[in-house]
Parts: C-alpha cells; sequence; structure tokens
C-alpha cells in the first residue's frame, strides 16, 4: 500500500500492530493480550485527552502484559499482544459494538472518538481489529493444540467504588477450564477469587473467547487481576507464580478426566 495515500494517523501506526511472543512455545496454552499497551499513535494527537487521561486505565490494562509475559515464559507459552490502545479500538469488542471505540470512558469523555464517520470506524477496525484477529485465527489454526488464556487487569476503584475482588475467572458457554481453575483456586486461596467479575460475559468481554474458542470446542479462560496487586515485580511474580500453578493444575485435571 502506497503511504501517501493513507491518512495522516495510518502513517504513524508501527508496521505490525501485534507482538508475537514465543511464537514456538511448546506449551498448548496460547495468552492473549488484548489490552496490553496504551500506545495511541501519535496522529491521534491523544484522541484529545490530556496526556493523564491518556495514559489511565482506560487506556490499556496496567500490568497485564508483564504478568503474561511472565506466564509465557514460566511455561514456554505463545503470547499475541496488541500494540495500540483499547481507547483507539478495543480488540476485545466486534466492531458493530458500541464499546469498539468508546466516546466516553468511566469519568473521561474522549473528544477523538465522537462523530466519527462509519468509514472512520471502519478503518480502525482494517487497521487494528482485523490483523489482530488474523493473527490469532492463523494462530489457533497451525497450533497442534490450544488453549486460549486471555489475560487482563481491572482497576481497583471503578467510578469511586472500592473493589473488592482480586482476581476474575471469567467464561462464557464453556466453563470447564474456569471451574477447574476456581477449584484449584479454593484449595490455594491466596487471592480473593470470584467467578465472571468484576463483570462477565453479560458485558460483553469474552469477545475474543467467543471467536476463536467456543466454535473450535477449546479450552479456554478470562483472567482479570485487580492493578494494584501488578504495580510492582515482587507482585507480577507472585500473581504469575500462582496463576500457573492454578492453570497447571486445572489442565492436568482435565486432562486426567479425558
Ligand atoms: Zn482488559
Amino acid at each position: 500500500m502506497n503511504l501517501s495515500t493513507k491518512p495522516n494517523w495510518l502513517a504513524t501506526l508501527p508496521e505490525s500492530v501485534i507482538n508475537t511472543e514465543r511464537p514456538l512455545g511448546e506449551s498448548a496454552v496460547l495468552l492473549v493480550c488484548e489490552h496490553a499497551s496504551r500506545f495511541i499513535p501519535e496522529g491521534l494527537a491523544n484522541l484529545g485527552l490530556d496526556q493523564a487521561a491518556a495514559q489511565s486505565h482506560i487506556a490499556w490494562d496496567p500490568g497485564a502484559l508483564a504478568l503474561a509475559e511472565r506466564i509465557s515464559d514460566a511455561l514456554d507459552a505463545t503470547l499475541i499482544a496488541q500494540k495500540i490502545s483499547r481507547l483507539v479500538y478495543d480488540c476485545n469488542r466486534p466492531p458493530e459494538s458500541d464499546q469498539a471505540i468508546r466516546a466516553e470512558s468511566e469519568i473521561y469523555n474522549i473528544p477523538g472518538n465522537t462523530e466519527l464517520s462509519a468509514a472512520q470506524r471502519e478503518e480502525r477496525a482494517d487497521y487494528i481489529y482485523r490483523p489482530f484477529q488474523k493473527a490469532l485465527c492463523e494462530a489457533v489454526k497451525t497450533r497442534a493444540r490450544t488453549v486460549l488464556v486471555t489475560i487482563h487487569s481491572f482497576t481497583p476503584v471503578y467510578n469511586d467504588k472500592p473493589r473488592a475482588v482480586e482476581v476474575g475467572i471469567l467464561h462464557d458457554s464453556d466453563s470447564r477450564l474456569a471451574n477447574a481453575m476456581l477449584s484449584a483456586a479454593a484449595k490455594s486461596p491466596t487471592f480473593k477469587v470470584e467467578r465472571n467479575a468484576p463483570y462477565g460475559p453479560e458485558d460483553g468481554v469474552t469477545h475474543t473467547l467467543a471467536e476463536h474458542a467456543l466454535p473450535r470446542g477449546l479450552l479456554n479462560v478470562m483472567i482479570e487481576v485487580r492493578n494494584d496487586l501488578l504495580a510492582d515485580d515482587a507482585g507480577i511474580e507472585a500473581v504469575a507464580t500462582w496463576l500457573e500453578g492454578l492453570l497447571t493444575s486445572a489442565l492436568n485435571e482435565l486432562e486426567g478426566a479425558s
């Protein structure tokens, strides 16, 4: 494609919007991090937000990528992460969702996302969402076996309300892996764990699972960690080690049962 014909913001996108780590990882686990980055291409001028808002949790899942990388290292698992902020396009939402390109998030209005034309929305989907979906699709198709695990973080205080839950184990219609992880968590109660919290499939958060795991019958789960637990390396290490333990024991149990 001729760069000179692209509108300005597309010229400021990185060459690839996807970061794949350990592409040849041995583990069946495929880690996905849709909200890994707060990078907003320069041509979008922070979407009209001030720097503090553009760098805040509305732009990304703080700590989620570092957590996913730590688990990827420990399990030798492939990790696919999005390199663009979810404010530009939320890769855990389909293009028809009004949450794919939010005009407001928590207390913020996002000026650069209001009054977008259908063509401008399509353009964001074409350059950010669709390449990410394609990478996931290709990974799932070419691997011998896939257990899909998406890694997210959530803010400890939302709309002024503190959240007590520390780790959410989320699922859509296939709860096999989530159930096994929840039983393992009950035996290792290091963190306050809940099913489908602080939100669940009714909020549209299981899009990646529904798109890539459910149609193929793949074991799958979405993990949400309260981001204050991921504020430093020691915290990330503690959560990663505990999650690896849950995942490994859950997968052993499920494989033993099959
Ligand atoms: Zn997220």
